[in-house]
């Protein structure tokens, strides 16, 4: 239950450079020499420290994963660091310009700042019988720093930790998943990964965990140490460790890994590669993991509003007179624009024309490196002749306990849960007949910005299409529309008016995959979602 303390790896790398100017104060401040500047990874991370004093008492401190060195001249150096200095709100970069005494002596700075730089990264706190990482982070290395920053902000501010536990779906599914397997709980060591407020370490706590380490990276680990010390019995069984899966040390391994690591889609946030991370570094062989299974679903939908409204958006750039001004250039531009962010919201499950195909990802065996890319084979059969306009997403978890196998889903018509469901928006639809296979490919790719650039295309093809499609005389046609999203920017459309119409012939639920989805049944009065197809689309005829 305590916060762990940081441990000093390396001995100091002392240096004495003869003065430093303070670039940020206005006049640039000097301070004349001899200083003695100190690399360090005391605080958790590598450091480096100018005292200005030689009692040691006021020092300039730099983290040297945001810090850069050049060099000004044979004895003048410039060292930048990364915006670290906050004033109301605004965040500042910190500079200093070093001078030195002798060209090696610079020399020697700058060598033993590259080392400590890409040598020592070192984050979280480390256990006295933990062995420290020396090896760069998996985190770091493949994540923005920028991007990171962001997110791990979102992550330390309470209301969003909030809004996580108020999905009571959510929230309700792991607390039921964790009570009815105690028997994978009791007497046994647990990893809350990525733990926010803490919570699902004191649900593993509540069935009885021998121990629980809580691995936050954000700040919002100091919040969770403060809930947990709130519950003294549960509490003296926890404890938060502050940093990253992908960089801390524990003193034992875990029978069991807990975590709710899913985004939009599953994947968006790219945290599950660290729950795979965090299997690999701390889980025993055969060690469990809750949730074990992840599941895309997909399938083609009908919807001639939201259509229309993403259409429309563009609109805009449609006037030739804005202010004097002939907007129509970038129109194009615009309309691409709007159908690259995918579209969050709850819908009807009746807009969907044929039942789904999925995607599983197995939290216990998949590598960490499948999760860069995934590539999904689409085939469905339409269930009505309909405009297809994009391919509907969402996704569900199984925690496969000793004792209840519980899933979590987040299917349409199922209750709704703060990921809603995603839809990919084709930009030109395509026309299926009754029966007709429907092909295509669902091709992910994560990116740096701890998100994927989606590439999806969808083409209908088979008998139908031959014989009544408007190229039936040229012998048969294939209709192919393609688009490409990025998961990082979707379109969270929940403040619309939900306004669907729907099928009278089309029962509920039988687009949905049920087995083991337990769905609540739907009146099926009023439907009629079979639109008519128009003829203004324009589509890619081979
Ligand atoms: N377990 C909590 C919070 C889930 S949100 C709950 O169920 O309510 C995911 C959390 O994981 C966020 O607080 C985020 O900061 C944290 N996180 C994401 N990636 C992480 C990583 N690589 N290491 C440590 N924490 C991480």
């Amino acid at each position: 239950m305590d916060t762990l303390p940081a441990q000093n790896p390396k001995p100091h790398h002392n240096f004495t450079v003869d003065s430093i100017n303070l670039l940020a104060s206005t006049p640039p401040k000097h301070v004349s020499g001899p200083l003695s500047a100190v690399f360090g990874s005391a605080s958790g991370f590598p450091e480096l420290q100018f005292f200005l004093e030689p009692d040691g008492q006021h020092s300039i401190n730099f983290d040297l994963r945001t810090t850069q060195l050049f060099r000004l001249g044979e004895l003048q150096s410039l060292c930048v660091s990364e915006g670290s200095e906050t004033v109301k709100e605004k965040t500042f970069s910190k500079g200093i310009t070093i001078q030195f005494k002798e060209e090696e002596e610079s020399s020697s700075f700058h060598g033993a700042f590259e080392q400590w730089k890409s040598d020592v990264t070192i984050q979280g706190s480390t256990l006295p019988n933990g062995t420290i990482s020396s090896s760069k982070s998996k985190f770091d290395d493949k994540i923005e720093s920028s991007s990171a920053k962001m997110y791990f902000h979102y992550y330390g501010q309470l209301l969003h930790q909030q809004n996580m536990l108020q999905d009571y779906v959510r929230t309700g599914s792991y607390y039921a998943a964790v009570m009815e397997n105690q028997a994978d709980f009791a007497g046994r060591v647990v990893v809350d990964v990525g733990a926010g407020s803490g919570i699902l370490s004191l649900f593993a706590a509540q069935a009885g965990a021998k121990h629980v380490y809580a691995v936050e990276a954000s700040e919002m680990a100091d919040y969770a140490q403060k809930l947990i010390a709130g519950n003294p019995i549960l509490g003296q069984r926890i404890t938060v460790i502050k940093g990253k899966v992908e960089d801390v040390e524990l003193p034992e391994k875990a029978d069991i890994l807990i975590s709710e690591p899913m985004g939009t889609l599953l994947v968006n946030e790219r945290m599950l590669e660290s729950y795979v991370i965090a299997r690999d570094r701390f889980l025993v062989p055969n060690g469990k993991m809750f949730p074990t299974v992840g599941r895309i679903h997909m399938a083609p939908f009908s919807d001639e509003y939201l259509y229309v409204e993403v259409a429309n958006k563009a609109l805009f750039w449609q006037q030739q007179n804005y202010y004097g001004v002939d907007l129509t250039a970038l129109h194009g531009t615009a309309f691409q624009g709007y159908f690259s962010q995918p579209v969050v919201d709850a819908f009807d499950p009746r807009l969907l024309v044929a039942p789904a195909v999925s995607h599983v990802i197995n939290f216990t065996t998949i590598k960490e490196e499948d999760l860069y890319e995934i590539d999904v084979p689409l085939k469905f059969s339409a269930s009505v002749g309909t405009r297809v306009h994009g391919l509907a997403c969402w996704f569900d978890v199984l925690f496969n306990g000793s004792t209840v196998q519980r899933w979590l889903t987040t299917a349409p018509g199922a209750p709704t849960t703060h990921w809603y469901q995603l839809r990919c928006v084709l930009s030109q639809p395509i026309y299926v007949m009754p029966g007709q296979e429907i092909t295509g490919r669902l091709h992910m790719i994560a990116h740096s910005a701890q998100s994927y650039t989606i590439n999806l295309t969808m083409s209908d093809s088979g008998c139908a299409a031959k014989m009544w499609g408007p190229g039936a005389e040229q012998g048969g046609i294939l209709q192919t529309s393609s688009c490409r999203l990025d998961l990082k920017e979707p379109y969270y459309r929940m403040s619309q008016p939900q306004a669907y119409s729907v099928a009278q012939d089309q029962q509920p639920n039988q687009l949905l995959q049920s087995q083991d989805l337990q769905l609540p049944s739907l009146d099926d009065d009023g439907s009629d979602f079979i639109q008519q197809p128009s003829n203004d689309s324009t589509v890619h005829i081979h």
